[in-house]
């Protein structure tokens, strides 16, 4: 069966506002410690999965790359001495634009890392301001040529619109300095906002505004045209690549195939049970340092909800789900209306459907 591993790295420089990942600043001391439970929870998670082949490694945090090199080596080398990892499987690094340079990227890139997923998020300076990254717009475009000039050839750009003081000018000139250099991967997020962080805070309180559903909208509608006219094939709702390019290893959770996670609060998947890592670092270091598997949590997934999941997975790649699967009359105020089409046999979102996928999941299948 075809597995993908996940692999979670905590530390960050900093904490953006908006950030609700299971990411630390401050933690930097604990990196060494961290990188040998890693290597040690590879042993123990190992033996239940040697009837797998192994299609994807992905680095996620975080961020990866404020881990040294030669640590991020040694663990793709060791996960490839415990598990079947297939010859050309995709390897993913996660990286933000002010933790790498062209050296520490050819150094990866060597080590196995051929896929590189770089949080841009914008090129416009005020709304990276709003997000509280530390980076700016230069930072991007100098840690871009710093992967090609490194070998990369398959790059992901990472972007969010939506936040404090952007318009939809300013977000079609990022995706227009997106485009002009042309990664071979764009993912773009609505910024929504979680409630337990800085940014959820400040919109509670009034001081931030709440982001616009309606131009959020529109933003998704430009990023739809800009990215399609420069010749990236949309294949799910946030997400486009160049053809050839799509990202296998989020496929696989798309597609719900199995998926191991390794890390501080790292979720894995199999056969309809779903299970978690404990969160807090510390905790984790402890349960691995004393010889467990430092699962946090687990559930089963029902039959029912494993197929409103299906559904919603299925409509989330875009690829659709059978009309036979739907009670008839169901779906057709839904074609009418403009938010499903018919595309041979299978009910696919439209672009508009894409924004409501929650109420056309329930209302197809609920
Ligand atoms: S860099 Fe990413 S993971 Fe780290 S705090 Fe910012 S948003 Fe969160």
């Amino acid at each position: 069966m075809s597995t993908g591993i996940y692999v979670h790295v905590p530390f960050c420089p900093t904490r953006c506002g908006y950030c609700d990942f299971n990411a630390y600043a401050g933690l930097d001391g604990l990196k060494p410690r961290y990188v040998t439970a890693l290597l040690r929870e590879v042993e123990l998670a190992a033996p239940g999965w040697d009837d797998q082949d192994v299609v994807s490694v992905f680095l996620g945090g975080g961020t990866p790359t404020t881990l040294d090199a030669a640590d991020l080596k040694a663990l793709l080398a060791h996960l490839g001495d415990r598990f079947a990892v297939a010859p050309g499987a995709e390897v993913t690094v996660e990286a933000n634009p002010d933790t790498v340079d062209e050296a520490k990227l050819a150094a990866l890139r060597d080590a196995g890392y051929g896929r590189l997923s770089m949080g841009a998020q914008s090129f416009d300076r005020t709304v990276l301001s709003s997000l509280e990254r530390i980076h700016d717009p230069d930072s991007v475009h100098r840690a871009f040529a710093a992967a090609r000039a490194a070998g990369y050839e398959n790059v992901n750009l990472d972007l969010i619109y939506g936040a404090d003081g952007e318009g939809l000018d300013s977000w079609e000139r990022t995706l227009l300095e997106t485009v002009a250099l042309q990664p071979e991967h764009v993912s773009a997020y609505a910024l929504t906002i979680e409630p337990a962080t800085p940014l959820g805070r400040k919109v509670a309180s009034g001081a931030v505004p709440a982001p616009d559903p309606d131009l959020q909208a529109d933003m998704f509608a430009t990023a739809c045209a800009v990215l399609c006219d420069a010749g990236y094939g949309h294949y799910e709702v946030s997400n486009w690549a160049k053809p050839g390019y799509e990202c296998r290893h989020n496929l696989g959770y798309w597609e719900r195939r199995p998926y191991l996670g390794l890390g501080a609060g790292a979720h894995s998947y199999r056969q309809d049970r779903r299970w978690w890592n404990v969160r807090p670092p510390e905790e984790y270091l402890r349960r691995v340092g004393s010889g467990e598997l430092p699962v946090g949590g687990q559930e089963r997934l029902e039959p029912a909800d494993a197929y409103l999941e299906e559904v919603f997975l299925r409509l989330r790649i875009l690829e659709g789900i059978p009309a036979s699967w739907v009670e008839p009359g169901r779906a057709e105020p839904f074609l009418e209306s403009g938010l499903l089409e018919l595309d041979h046999d299978a009910l696919v979102p439209t672009e508009r459907g894409m924004l409501l996928l929650n109420e056309l999941v329930l209302a197809l299948a609920g």
